[in-house]
């Protein structure tokens, strides 16, 4: 029998807000424990919360920008459940009236066009943190994060693949990213995913029983979270066997998912409307104004890139992937007007630069218009393409212009004729033998002679000038 999987995904983004969601708690991450704690992170008795404005609005631009419709009113609740990095006893969240619904998220994965539905957003508030002591049988308990704000996106079941699935979340946090209200850290949780998979037979309607996997920090742990999952699940159901419903977790070191815990043990949080708190309302004339400060989103960017300056889809993806990159780029094409040679120049020299440093394009020391002219320097012939790169090099390690780096070096090309055949003239005499073979009809020696003409020159001479030369004298 052919299975096919069923995955839906729960992302929980951390929004950038300088506060807390319910207090002016700060949010930094990294500061010692329990130092950004007050007494309404922490639920002492008689304190009372009230909505981070801020929070409120990041989170309407993130239901914005998926094509979600607003509710007019949302309803905090209280869901609860006891654990030591939980101060009060239960989590305050969303439930029955979530802040948006009925989103979607177009992605593409090899090629093909998919719409991945969007179930709901909502708001939340993060849990506290336990530190467990590796000399000690203690642990400890941070709660800065308490209380921190968090968006819950949860997908339709529309997912077929893992692929799917990191381009969704892929897609998901580029959005975030471009919208500014979330840093998209996985490593660091400020951006995480659980899923749920199931399989049923191919062509079926209804769901198989899923499974629920945690614990992926990285876009590659989900894939392969999932695609272990998959493997796992249809080995078990083509032996005849059942699918417990259990959460299980990836254990990134052994490359399986692990039970953690079955539906027995599951939690029944008993939801119920938080009496603190308000319900949120959300006027059309807010909404208008929030949606005028939306930015033009990858997707919109993507397509824009194809048509006005050409490029073909991969660049346009590769470029727009990072905000910053894309922005980049526009600024390096307005100096340098020839877009497919800017994004070669973009996605193959300096994003293997930015690679090697590890480091962000913002700490660039090359600006976008000293790259535009380091290009338009190779367009007008004053130095060749190989010369850039080491230019670029250059560039990259002090900063300079690349008209300074050409006059420091020396690098300036050869393009005197006169000059270049009279050393072309005397690579010929020297190598008498190839000189035969090519006027027999053994062209590709051209190659050849160019080369030992560039090594003479140091790389300076003109490429498609000594070319020109040598089919010249070799007729
Ligand atoms: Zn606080």
């Amino acid at each position: 029998m052919e299975y096919e999987a069923v995955i839906g995904l729960e992302v929980h983004a951390q929004l950038l807000t300088a506060s807390k969601i319910f207090c002016g708690c700060a949010t930094a991450f990294g500061a010692p424990p329990n130092t950004q704690v007050c007494e309404v992170c922490l639920g002492m008795p008689g304190s009372l919360p009230v909505l981070n404005k801020k929070a409120l609005e990041y989170a309407l631009k993130m239901a914005l920008a998926t094509d979600c419709r607003i509710n007019p009113e949302s309803v905090f609740a209280r869901k609860n459940y006891f654990y030591p990095d939980l101060p009060k006893g239960y989590q305050i969240s969303q439930y029955e009236s979530p802040l948006a619904e009925h989103g979607r998220l177009d992605i593409k994965v090899n090629g093909d066009a998919r719409r991945i539905g969007i179930t709901r957003i909502h708001m939340e508030e993060d849990a506290g943190k336990l530190i467990h002591s590796e000399t000690r049988p203690v642990s400890f308990v941070d709660f800065n994060r308490t209380g921190v704000p968090l968006i819950e996106i949860v997908s339709e079941p529309d997912i077929r693949t893992p692929e799917e699935a990191v381009e969704y979340l892929k897609g998901l946090r580029d959005i975030l990213l471009y919208l500014e209200i979330c840093d998209g850290n996985m490593e660091e949780g400020s951006f995480r995913c659980d899923a749920n998979v199931s399989l049923r037979p191919r062509g079926a309607r209804e769901f198989g029983v899923k499974v629920e996997l945690k614990n992926m920090n990285s876009f590659r742990f989900v894939k392969a979270a999932l695609e272990y999952e998959i493997r796992r699940q249809r080995a078990l159901l083509s032996e005849g066997r059942e699918i417990v419903q259990e959460t299980r977790l990836w254990d990134t070191t052994a490359s399986q998912t692990v039970s953690m815990r079955g539906k027995e043990e599951a939690h029944d949080y008993r939801y119920f409307p938080d009496p603190d708190l308000v319900p949120v309302r959300v006027s059309e004339a807010q909404l208008a104004d929030l949606a005028k400060q939306l930015p033009e989103l990858p997707n919109a960017r993507r397509a824009r890139f194809q048509t006005e300056y050409g490029v073909p889809e991969y660049d346009a993806e590769v470029l727009t992937s990072d905000k910053a990159l894309a922005d980049y780029f526009e600024a390096a094409v307005k100096e340098f007007p020839h877009p497919k040679q800017v994004s070669n120049w973009v996605m193959v020299e300096l994003l293997r630069v930015l690679k090697k440093e590890e480091a962000g394009i913002a700490s660039s020391p090359v600006t976008p218009a000293a790259l535009g002219r380091l290009l338009a320097l190779v367009e007008k012939g004053t130095i060749s393409g190989k010369q850039a790169k080491t230019v670029f090099e250059e560039m990259w390690a002090t900063g300079q212009d690349p008209e300074a780096v050409i006059q420091e070096k020396g690098l300036v090309q050869i393009t005197d004729a006169g000059a270049l055949e009279q050393a072309a003239r005397e690579i010929i005499a020297a190598h008498p033998k190839e000189a035969a073979e090519y006027k027999a009809g053994k062209t590709k020696l051209l190659g050849f002679f160019v080369g030992q003409l560039m090594k003479r020159t140091k790389g300076q001479a003109n490429p498609p000038l000594a070319n020109e030369i040598f089919q010249k004298l070799l007729k």
